[in-house]
């Protein structure tokens, strides 16, 4: 899905240094077009030639396992995975039995030639199976990852290697590493957790790991903590870390997350922060038709207008179709267009695809995450001149929201836009109508509106886009 412009400079400087090697790719699960996923690349480290078919098996046991668990098994259509065959000279992992949380040799000492020279007792811990630390060695292990990603799949949105030893271990980072022990599955997602979908660990990671995240902070009013719309449901509430310290400080947001304990799941707060992460990747719209701009000279009606989406597991994906102005169909993939429901000269369709699953309770995820086409259909005497389609991916965050004077209105979307915002008091009386025709993000006076909830409508060529509460207070 990505496309890393850096990592093609990067990968040019690398080649200078290790050559350019391509291994076998065996596809592991293929939703559809890579550009149009999040695409997971597990490399094997301390596998042997003759023991590869033995790591796509792990490879796909791990896949299983991870596809087994929400939210992944309701997003597993926004995901392709593909296992990367790289050879090991030997066998395993190394294991200088260097650790200092543990009474070593834990395990039996190893010294085995791997293409990523994984090791356990990184750091000193027995567990921490991380590439090789020493020194310069450390920057030649990452060079070769990014070399091998360059050289095999170098639009990867995730990578995670997995070592050939039955040893308890793992480490996350950019890349995280996962040896395929008991457990080594929960380990190997948990670092997911951590590098695709920047959750932090809930069991205190230290005064240096410490920071504000999507499930870590220093907030602890149930009203203004960023999960607040989850608070006293699934047992989410806010748990400081520990009893005394700098650890006491920081608060969570369940007391058995997959965060804190591998083999639990995750919780809301991460499971809302992982579907996040996969809505800002991937767009759930596959493709659509038409989807170039086409002339039509004897046009036979019905004309056909179709979606094809990428559908969560139950599907959750709501939508709503308006033509000229006026609600045309809910919630369908395809609309027939008659001549009797054209008018002479231009007409606009659009549909406007949201996400409306109950694991989503984030502010701002209805017009953050707000997915449209629009299809303008010119129809003369001649017949269709044109149908012209575009696709546009909007962005809207409003905030603070409740507020007293002022809204923030943000905007991240790529594409030129002209939207109109109206403010509607809850007696459906229109207060103020904002026009906005670029990107710049705006900030509204609304100091001498009375405290009240009102209602938030924002339209894009007469086609209402999103409703939102706001309240001020
Ligand atoms: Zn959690």
């Amino acid at each position: 899905m990505k496309k890393p412009l850096l990592f093609h400079i990067l990968f040019l400087i690398n080649t200078l240094y290790i050559s350019s090697q391509v291994f076998e790719k065996e596809p592991i699960k293929i939703s559809g077009d890579d550009d149009k996923r999040i695409n997971l690349i597990i490399l094997s480290d301390g596998y042997q030639t003759h023991e590869l078919p033995l790591f796509v098996t792990d490879a796909t046991n791990f896949t299983n396992d991870m596809f087994s668990q929400s939210p992944f098994i309701e997003y597993a259509n926004y995901f392709n995975v593909y296992a990367i065959k790289v050879p090991s000279n030997e066998s395993g992992a190394d294991h200088p039995a260097s650790a200092t949380d543990v009474t070593e040799p834990l395990s039996p000492i190893k010294n085995v030639d791997t293409y990523f020279n994984a090791t356990f007792d990184a750091y000193g811990f027995h567990r921490l199976l991380f590439h090789e630390i020493d020194g310069n060695s450390a920057n030649n292990t990452q060079l070769k990852i990014n070399t091998v990603l360059a050289n095999n799949f170098p639009n990867y949105d995730q990578t995670l290697i997995l070592v050939n030893s039955n040893v308890y271990g793992g480490s996350g980072g950019e890349f995280p590493m996962s040896s395929t022990g008991t457990s080594a599955n929960e380990i190997a997602i948990h670092e997911l957790g951590h590098s695709l979908f920047n959750l932090k660990d809930e069991y205190y990671p230290g005064d240096t790991q410490a920071a504000e995240a999507i499930n870590m902070t220093q907030e602890t009013n149930p009203s203004l903590v960023k999960w607040k719309n989850w608070i006293g449901t699934n047992g989410i509430g806010i748990y400081p870390y520990g009893v005394s310290g700098t650890s006491a400080s920081w608060n969570r947001p369940h007391q058995a997350c997959k965060m804190q304990f591998l083999g639990s799941p995750f919780c809301s707060v991460c499971k809302e922060g992982i579907i996040e992460k996969i809505h800002n990747l991937v767009s759930p719209i596959n493709d659509y038709s038409p989807n170039n701009d086409t002339t039509i000279n004897t046009p036979t009606f019905p004309l056909n207008f179709q979606l094809d989406l990428i559908k969560p597991i139950p599907n959750t994906l709501e939508n709503t179709w308006t033509l000229n102005s006026t609600n045309y169909a809910n919630n369908v993939d395809d609309v027939s267009i008659l001549e009797a429901n054209l008018v002479k000269g231009l007409n606009t369709l659009t549909v406007v695809i949201n996400d409306n699953t109950p694991l989503l309770r984030v502010d701002n995820h209805q017009t953050f995450h707000l997915n449209t086409i629009t299809w303008a259909i010119n129809y003369t005497t001649l017949g269709i001149e044109d149908i012209k389609s575009s696709v546009n991916d909007l962005r809207i965050t409003m905030s603070p929201n409740p507020t007293n004077h002022i809204i923030n209105l943000k905007f991240e979307n790529t594409k030129d836009f002209s939207l109109k915002m109206d403010i509607i008091s809850i007696e459906g009386k229109k207060i103020k109508t904002i026009s906005i025709s670029n990107h710049e993000n705006q900030q509204i006076d609304i100091s001498s509106f009375n405290k009240g909830i009102y209602i938030t409508n924002f339209y894009s060529n007469q086609v209402l886009l999103a409703s939102k509460k706001l309240v001020i207070n």
